[in-house]
């Protein structure tokens, strides 16, 4: 690909409940040299996040991409060329760059990355939002401690393979939910859960039941109803849910529900503490340090799902909504 075009994905129609193919279009663009201020990233791998299922509706509390312009996504690449001050060629960077091959963006909103001898896609994962987000929901809200009853929804995804990890390694008793027996067994043989449900193998409630016959203290929740209110029922006095995500409603985000057992929180004292990754910039370091810490002394793995070709977004994209994919789901142009 000449510095000249660009490939793009662009949001060509808005998705009435599960997006379709044909939301997308790959456009081929010209591309503009950088102004005054502004960086030329050639595009090395792009985030698949949820968030840009959102990002597709007309309203959102972030804003939304509109019809034509290229889709949204956080993306990892090097400094083509500079016109800021704080960039010089070769610099690995990360930013709201967008699902095309390069972006054109200014410094300002660029973040220079230190990158190990590691892959620049970690900074995606482990090291990037989904590592950061299961970091300070699972730490800074609640403590973790021996002797306590952990559950995490999306246990074999980006956020929740990492919640449950440090959980464990907080002394707690960890069980996943997870959608089909291999990925339960992942979540076991793999992540080192104590046990794995299966919500699609249905009587969740006794599967929980049996998984945590003592109830749960700490419920990392990245579903929503209708598993929080199977999961209120069975809180313990004093338990904590801590709301990261509500996948479960995402393609019909006019109608978002909350539990309909709420009545369990006052009865039984629950806490239920919300808080988005972006609340943390200030303490992204420390987040960073501690995981690279878990990470070199294979305390805590985790798993990325690379596909190459930007014409298979659509198809990767779905894979956060049917599950077929552990861990973090990634594009490279
Ligand atoms: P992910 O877990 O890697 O992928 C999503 C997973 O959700 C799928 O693999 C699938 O796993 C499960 N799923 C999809 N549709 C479902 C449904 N209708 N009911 C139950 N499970 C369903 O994605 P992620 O990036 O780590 O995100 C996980 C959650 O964290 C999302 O709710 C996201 O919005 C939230 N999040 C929050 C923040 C924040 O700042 N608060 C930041 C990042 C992500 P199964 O095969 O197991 O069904």
């Amino acid at each position: 690909m000449s510095e000249s075009v660009n490939t793009c994905v662009v949001l060509a129609q808005r998705p009435d409940g599960m997006p379709t193919a044909d939301c997308w279009r790959v456009e081929t663009r010209p591309l503009p040299a950088p102004a005054e201020g502004e960086v030329l990233v050639a595009i090395e791998t792009i985030s698949i996040d949820p968030a840009m299922r959102a990002w597709m509706n007309e309203f959102c509390y972030v804003g939304c991409v509109g019809l034509g312009e290229t889709m949204w996504g956080f993306a990892v690449g090097e400094v083509v060329a500079s016109r800021h001050p704080g960039f010089v060629p070769g610099d690995k960077v990360r930013g709201l760059l967008g699902v095309q091959a390069f972006s054109v963006i200014s410094g300002d909103e660029l973040e220079k990355l230190e990158v190990l001898d590691e892959p620049l896609s970690n900074h995606l994962s482990i090291y990037g939002m989904t590592g950061l987000t299961a970091y300070f929901g699972i730490t800074d809200l609640v403590e973790v401690r021996p002797g306590l009853e952990v559950l995490v929804s999306t246990a074999a995804g980006a956020v929740g393979s990492v919640v449950a990890q440090i959980a464990k390694l907080r002394g707690a008793r960890v069980v996943g939910i997870a959608g089909g027996p291999d990925k339960c067994r992942f979540c076991i043989d793999q992540l080192g859960m104590d046990d794995c449900v299966d919500y699609k193998a249905g009587e969740l409630e006794a599967q929980l039941h049996k998984a945590m016959p003592g109830g749960v203290d700490i419920y990392f929740d990245n579903v929503g109803v209708p598993t929080l209110d199977i999961v209120l029922n069975q809180m313990n006095e004093f338990g904590s849910i801590i709301v990261c995500g509500a996948i479960n409603q995402f393609q019909n985000m006019d109608e978002v529900r909350g539990p309909t057992e709420y009545l369990r929180i006052p009865e039984r004292k629950l806490s239920m503490l919300g808080f988005t990754y972006f609340h943390y910039a200030e303490r992204f370091p420390e987040g960073v340090a501690a995981l690279r810490e878990w990470v070199a002394s294979g305390q805590v793995k985790f798993f990325e799902d690379h596909m190459r070709g930007l014409e298979n977004f659509p198809a990767h994209f779905i894979k956060l909504f049917t599950g077929a994919h552990r861990g973090k789901l990634c594009i490279s142009p």
